[in-house]
């Protein structure tokens, strides 16, 4: 199934999941896998590692894995660090499995890996993989503004150049406070993008979550946000279901204001997918 033809016919719904590091065995998601899969999403999508730690092949065993349950993948594939070899063997093995749909992106730059240099941008990847078969391809997007551009407006011009690539959908960045959303996607509507666009939410449900939020994520964190999380950081549970309220009433609000999609960051925690999915089942169908 090509996920573009989903938004034509509901919200869509999604989770994105990460594999292990290849220091461990595989094995060790398949319980969380099945968790997530028997939650029927409209698709899960499964991360790609872009820093050579090469956990690719995990990924497209875990997508392959997907597939077999019944349920739509799709998989990441960042190119900065891949030569045009490498990304033509990925793209097999995707083939290979059966598998449709891709999230193409450039993956962020390690100081301490140089760049390859056959793909700089993700549009590049983009055109290259219409190039190369009947694949479903999503790309990123950021309401905050990707940090290597100077302003959104310019960020903005070069998500157009993405779509106009052949981007069929796009996904964002995680965000807290839907206002950036909902200005951003006024942006894009204004510069020509016309894919639909999920919203990426991230349930924010432990400590160690919210310190990493606060040094490596770009995103605002609106007064409400940051009140719940210093009320029950030493909670452990408080701030599970504080974190998974604060998901829900996110996801809420965005359906009622038309989003095309919710994608899920389950973090591997389905207790919390499971948690969120009930919630909004009745809202968004399914
Ligand atoms: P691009 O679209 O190439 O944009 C990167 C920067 O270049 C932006 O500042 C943009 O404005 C600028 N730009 C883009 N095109 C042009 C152009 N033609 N000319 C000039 N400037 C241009 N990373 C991983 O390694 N693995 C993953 O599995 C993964 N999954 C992700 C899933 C989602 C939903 C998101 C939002 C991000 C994910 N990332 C992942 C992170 C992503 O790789 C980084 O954010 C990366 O820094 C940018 O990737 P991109 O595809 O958005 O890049």
């Amino acid at each position: 199934m090509k996920i573009r033809e989903l938004f034509d016919q509901k919200t869509v719904f999604s989770f994105e999941i990460f594999p292990p590091k290849k220091t461990s065995p595989i094995e060790v998601i398949y319980d969380t896998l099945d968790e997530l899969q028997g939650l029927k999403p409209d698709f899960i999508s499964v991360t790609f590692s872009a820093g050579g730690s090469g956990n690719g092949g995990y990924a497209c065993e875990i997508a392959s894995r997907i597939k077999k349950s019944g349920i739509t993948p799709m998989i990441h594939l960042p190119c900065i660090n891949y030569s045009k070899d490498e990304i033509n063997a990925t793209l097999n093995e995707i083939k290979a499995r059966g598998i449709e749909n891709i999230l193409a992106l450039r993956g962020d730059i390690n100081p301490n890996i140089p760049p390859k240099q056959d793909f700089h941008y993700a549009s590049d990847l983009i055109s290259y993989i219409r190039s190369q078969g009947k694949f479903d391809i999503a790309g990123a997007c950021y309401p905050e503004c990707h940090p290597d551009a100077d302003n959104l407006v310019e960020d903005i011009m070069n998500l157009k150049k993405k779509v106009d690539a052949g981007a069929d959908h796009l996904i964002t960045q995680l965000f807290f406070d839907n206002d950036t959303f909902y200005d951003f996607r006024e942006k894009a509507a204004l510069a020509g993008i016309n894919v639909p666009i999920e919203a990426g939410i991230m349930p924010v449900v432990n400590k160690n979550q919210i310190e990493r939020m606060v040094t490596t994520c770009g995103a605002s964190l609106p007064r409400k946000f940051v009140k719940i999380m210093q009320r029950y950081e030493h909670n452990p549970e408080a701030l599970r279901d504080a974190g998974i309220a604060y998901a829900v009433n996110q996801i809420v609000d965005l359906v009622a204001s038309g989003v095309d999609g919710i994608h899920l960051y389950t973090m591997n925690n389905p207790y919390v997918a499971r948690k969120i999915s009930e919630a909004v089942s009745g809202i968004i169908g399914l």
